[in-house]
């Protein structure tokens, strides 16, 4: 694919989906016409357990690839890009928080942001500067301490800070609330919500649990979108 074909005008932002057919060998299949989230914005998907949440971010993150369509982010279709320009563009553009956090044992909070802001393509005084920031931002009382030291609560911050040091235009988070209770399930919707507000990113969060709904304006169902071609 060549350059012009992966880049248009800057009117889009945000995340643009267009087209976009997935499945798995012999299974579940995704068909998304049209579906766009505007930066800035933020859009609780939502769906039962099975219902493709996962899929879609993974999709939009470019961890997998589609069968046809495109996902454009700040106009460049990622599923034109492959191997290491895809994986820059994903540092650059795309922060993403995982329910089970994803940190790197054994390496400091700092160390953890640094080596996302590192894969972004940042130079290590950046990486360093733009770590502590995100990391005091965001209230991690000491930058230096081993991952494991960190209390759930921490460790989750960490993660968030990891996602957003970079000011990414996309935030995808996957379940981030699943292993929380009530109470601090809604902080950390917050948090994220507001880290994504000051990156003015568009936000993309997954989750089966219905009481997330209030914190959110925008709602979609992974069910609701179309198929693509008609349905016999
Ligand atoms: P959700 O995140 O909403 O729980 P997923 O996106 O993880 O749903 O999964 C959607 C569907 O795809 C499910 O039916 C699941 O069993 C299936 N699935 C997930 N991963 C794979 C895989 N690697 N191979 C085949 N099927 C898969
Ligand atoms: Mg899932």
């Amino acid at each position: 694919m060549n350059s012009a074909s992966s880049e248009q005008s800057a009117a889009t932002s945000g995340i643009e989906i267009s087209g976009l057919h997935f499945a798995y060998r012999r299974g579940f299949q995704l068909s998304i016409p049209y579906f766009h989230v505007a930066s800035g914005e933020h859009v609780l998907l939502a769906g039962s357990s099975g219902s493709g949440k996962s899929t879609l971010l993974h999709l939009v993150a470019g961890i997998d690839d589609a069968s046809a369509g495109e996902i454009r982010i700040r106009g460049t279709n990622i599923l034109g890009l492959h191997g290491a320009q895809r994986d820059t563009f994903r540092g650059k553009n795309i922060g993403m928080i995982f329910q089970t956090f994803n940190l790197l044992q054994g390496f400091t909070a700092l160390e953890n942001v640094m080596m996302a802001l590192m894969l972004a393509g940042y130079s290590t005084s950046q990486q360093r500067s733009r770590a502590e920031s995100a990391l005091s931002k965001l209230a991690i009382a000491d930058p230096h301490s081993p991952i494991e030291m960190l209390s759930v609560g921490q460790q989750q911050r960490v993660a968030v800070a990891r996602a957003v040091a970079g000011e990414p235009c996309v935030v995808l988070a996957d379940e981030p609330t699943a292993s929380l209770d009530p109470a601090n399930a809604r902080a950390a919707i917050d948090l994220i919500k507001e880290a994504a507000r000051t990156a003015g990113a568009a936000l993309i969060v997954t989750s089966h649990d219905p009481s997330l709904r209030e914190a959110f304006t925008r709602i979609v169902e992974v069910s609701q979108f179309a198929p693509t071609e008609a349905v016999r």
